[in-house]
């Protein structure tokens, strides 16, 4: 018992101190994905490579918008390899919880 508890003083602290200090994920990580609003033309490319098909595009008389919904997110990353137009994008980001469904949607809009 002496000896497992000495080898362990030893080896010291093996884990990261996260939460209480902030965990930064690899280089190349597929995190959650962003929509740049002033960059998207509401083309809907993304809505169809989507394979969750998580992304919508609605219209209204006044606005278009597209909106992402991390529920059902797999960081696939298809949406941000078809924007020609670099309008989404994947960053290193995975710290997603929420209390409700709505917070873990994400808009822009457009108006017409
Ligand atoms: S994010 Fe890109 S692919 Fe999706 S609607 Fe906007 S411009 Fe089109
Ligand atoms: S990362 Fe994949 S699953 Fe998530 S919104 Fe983009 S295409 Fe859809």
């Amino acid at each position: 018992m002496l000896e497992i508890l000495n080898k362990t003083l030893k080896a010291g602290c093996q884990t990261t101190k996260y939460p209480d200090v902030p965990d930064v994920a690899p280089v190349g990580f597929r995190g959650k994905p962003e929509l740049i609003s002033d960059k998207c033309t509401f083309c809907g490319e993304c809505i169809k490579a989507c394979p969750p098909g998580v992304i919508r595009l609605t219209e209204n008389s006044v606005e278009k918008i597209l909106s992402l919904s991390y529920c059902g997110c797999i960081f696939c990353g298809r949406c941000e390899q078809v924007c020609k137009y670099g309008a989404v994008k994947l960053t290193q980001e995975y710290e997603l919880s929420s209390k409700t469904k709505e917070d873990l949607v994400t808009s822009i809009r457009r108006r017409l």
